[in-house]
């Protein structure tokens, strides 16, 4: 009776933690979305392999949730993405990285990247491409300092459509990887097709190099294909030296992990990396 008791509760207490987490992460997605101060974005360096130059930076979204501290992307990208929340966010997303690459230009760092992950369902809205130019003319920032990464599978929905928008996005000046590459279901020949300047390696497959053959496999022949294609590479999700210095052997362009840096506020991120640096 007793263990069935704590049993009841602990399954009460984590069930009702599932139902209601579902319900109001969308009602507090909604509220944070009008209020405007609870999301900030964090910034992961990119890095040349070659010298240890600093390439770029992605952004990445928190929500510093009023109650529940900084949440992760992977606990409300979903259900914004489900909700069409994510247009809204999406876009406060691209404006915020806007302000910060012209804050960073204005001091003199004037050869930055900026990545910003874009969801298929965003990069699907109508009028995307029109409201990503309005937002960065406002800006004033140009789209040659940006690139745009869109997920594999995102890709692969509707392949067609999304061809015509990844042309137009070219055309204007951005570059588009490929995110989580090796992980989702397209075929190569894809590749051949979709207009896009880099592919990221996905960190599960970084993760095992140097001693993982299989992983060590896959990473080097993907290298190898995107250079023959003429993509640029980024592997993500580096955190040792071992796995910095295969990528290296590898000829692999671009590197990003813990082992250079985790994810930092816009603040922190000036403060330890950026001034570290030559302009
Ligand atoms: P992603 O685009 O694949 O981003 C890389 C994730 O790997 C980030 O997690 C980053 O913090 C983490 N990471 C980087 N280096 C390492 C490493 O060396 N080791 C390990 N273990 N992890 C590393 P994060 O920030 O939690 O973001 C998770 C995902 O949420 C992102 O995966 C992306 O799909 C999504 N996301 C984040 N920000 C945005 C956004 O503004 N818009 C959209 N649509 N999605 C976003
Ligand atoms: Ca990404
Ligand atoms: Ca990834
Ligand atoms: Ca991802």
């Amino acid at each position: 009776k007793e263990s069935g008791r704590n049993t009841y509760r602990f399954f009460s207490s984590s069930m009702k933690d599932k139902l209601f987490s579902r319900f109001q992460i969308e009602n507090d997605l909604r509220k944070a979305l009008k209020s405007d101060t609870q999301f900030e974005l964090y910034y992961q360096p990119i890095n040349t392999t070659i010298n240890g130059t600093l390439e770029g930076v992605e952004a990445l979204v928190r929500w510093n949730h009023p109650e529940r501290g900084v949440v992760s992307p992977l606990a409300f990208i979903d259900i914004a993405e489900e909700t069409g929340l994510i247009v809204p966010l999406g876009q406060w997303v691209i404006r915020e990285s806007c302000r910060q690459l012209r804050w960073w230009q204005g001091m003199g760092y004037t050869s930055l990247t900026m990545s910003v992950n874009i969801s298929s369902r965003q990069f699907r809205h109508g009028s995307f491409v029109e409201d990503i130019q309005s937002i960065l003319v406002e800006e004033g920032v140009s789209p040659k300092h940006f690139q745009l990464e869109i997920t594999e599978n995102g890709l692969m929905e509707n392949t067609e459509e999304m061809i015509n928008t990844l042309k137009r996005l070219r055309e204007i000046g951005f570059r588009i990887a490929i995110d989580d590459f090796g992980t989702g279901y397209s075929s190569l020949s894809y590749l051949k097709k979709f207009p896009v300047t880099s592919l990221k390696i996905d960190k599960s497959f970084v993760f095992g190099l140097p001693n993982d053959l299989g992983d060590e496999a896959i990473v080097s022949s993907t290298i190898q294909l995107a250079h023959r294609l003429g993509l640029y590479v980024i592997a993500e999700g580096v955190e040792s030296q071992d796995a910095l210095v295969n990528l290296k052997q590898h000829d692999c362009t671009y590197v990003q992990g813990y082992y250079f840096s985790k994810p930092l506020p816009a603040d922190q991120f000036t403060n330890e990396i950026l001034s570290r640096r030559t302009k």
